[in-house]
């Protein structure tokens, strides 16, 4: 159940290696793949050309286990099988040579439609049941689950569970797959949004930067322990920050907050040199150049309006000659510029989130098939589970993935001959 990345790559596998089985993917929304179609801002980040498991939030043994599963090159080819040609752009993201995430969406739907696959939208499911002690009769395995859904009830040998994260509800991925797993039996670490862009403080001056992208090395500290640090492109936007160093640091914070710990996020906007190199930098700047204005003086590796701002926060005068600033507004600007306290007061919500930090701890399930060890039938795969990437299109890669690995793992589990 779920239509989705993982849930469709699952049935398109599962399909391949068992045309003998009947497949039904089953989803609560009114129309499937809405997620995808909203990916990569409409382009879809299918996949990224280096792969590995630092990229990702989660076991890491079982992380590296299941992406080697399914290597980029054969990713790349299996979507060139679709019909999806890719192209790598500089970041090392792949995108569809269209451009447009319906390309993708389109050619797993038809893939499945090829193989036969029943893709009922509008079925949300509520509940699962076992069933116990049906006897096996003729060599064919008897139904494990009853799946209740919207419009009725569905039996199932084998039953996926692909009903992703909960960010961005309004496709259909609401976190309702949390709630099922639980009732199976299945524990679910606390979740929160990552991939957010975060809010700052009213009193903050990131409305005057709204538009302005920088190079930041962003430090996230948890009750006083530095937990993450990244260097990156950071967006200043009329409610706080965005842009991937600050979407990849948020789930520090997010779970940090969720635990009820501190969580500080720090900026360095001159990645790679401390306070101390700055100062220095600054008083050299200064013995050669005594009256150059500050602005000119930062505006050599700063934009020139973020400095404008920061000079006026620190109680400066972006105009004054370096050489006329006195120590204490010297060195607030350069404590500033090294290591500034981000006021952040909350993330933007599920509404904004690309994706889901926690979620069904990998440990329970098997690496080489994505059958939950706590209930034989049940497989588990994509968002749902505890694993999150980071931007760049390590999540859908999660999610063809596991959707192989179980997909193969079902069809293995169902030979032909036990078919009904
Ligand atoms: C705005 C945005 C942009 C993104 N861009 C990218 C990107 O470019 N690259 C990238 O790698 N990742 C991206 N992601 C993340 C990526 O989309 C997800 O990680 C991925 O879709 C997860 O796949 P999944 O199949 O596990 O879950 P989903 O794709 O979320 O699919 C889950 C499916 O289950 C269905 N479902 C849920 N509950 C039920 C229920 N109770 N009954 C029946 N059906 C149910 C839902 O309707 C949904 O169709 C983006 C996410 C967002 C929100």
């Amino acid at each position: 159940m779920g239509a989705g990345a993982a849930g469709l790559a699952a049935a398109i596998f599962s399909a391949e290696q068992g045309p003998h089985l009947t497949i039904e993917l089953l989803d609560g929304a009114k129309s499937i793949g809405a997620k995808i179609l909203v990916s990569g801002g409409g382009r879809c980040n299918v996949m990224h050309d280096v792969v590995t498991p630092d990229d990702f939030f989660g076991t890491r043994h079982l992380v590296r286990n299941v992406l080697a599963a399914f290597p980029v090159q054969e990713t790349v080819a299996w979507f060139a099988s679709l019909g999806v040609k890719l192209k790598c752009e500089e970041t090392g993201k792949l995108f569809p040579v269209t451009d447009k995430a319906r390309t993708v969406l389109e050619a797993l739907v038809a893939r499945c439609r090829e193989l036969g696959v029943v893709l009922r939208p509008d079925h949300r499911v509520t509940d699962i049941a076992r069933m116990n002690g049906a006897a096996e009769s003729g060599g064919i395995e008897p139904a494990r689950f009853v799946i209740r859904h919207q419009q009725g009830e569905t039996y199932a040998r084998r039953l996926m569970l692909a009903t992703g994260g909960q960010s961005l509800p309004r496709t259909g991925s609401d976190g309702s797959g949390y709630g099922l797993a639980r009732r199976l039996g299945h524990h679910v670490t606390s979740i929160v949004p990552a991939l957010v862009a975060l809010v700052l403080e009213d009193r903050c001056f990131h409305e005057k930067l709204s538009g302005l992208s920088q190079e930041v090395e962003l430090q996230t500290l948890v009750e006083g322990r530095s937990v993450d640090r990244r260097t990156g492109s950071l967006l200043w936007t009329h409610f706080g920050i965005s842009g991937p160093v600050v979407m990849d640091a948020s789930r520090f914070w997010c779970l940090a907050r969720e635990r009820g710990e501190t969580a500080q996020l720090y900026g360095n906007f001159l990645p790679g040199r401390t306070i101390d190199q700055a100062r220095e930098w600054f008083l050299a700047h200064t013995a050669k150049n005594p009256r150059r204005s500050l602005l000119k003086m930062f505006a050599e590796s700063l934009p020139e309006r973020y400095v404008e701002t920061l000079c006026h926060h620190v109680g400066g005068d972006p105009q004054q000659a370096c050489g006329q600033v006195s120590r204490a507004i010297r060195d607030r600007l350069l404590t500033a510029l090294t290591r500034f306290p981000f006021p952040v007061v909350r993330d933007r919500g599920w509404n904004f989130a690309e994706v889901t930090a926690g979620g069904i701890p990998l440990e329970e399930v098997n690496f080489r098939t994505m059958e939950s060890k706590l209930l034989p039938g049940l497989y588990l795969v994509g968002e749902v589970l505890d694993c999150d990437g980071r931007i760049g299109g390590f999540n859908f890669q999660w999610a063809w993935a596991t959707g192989r690995v179980a997909g193969r793992a079902v069809a293995a589990s169902l030979p032909a001959r036990s078919d009904c």
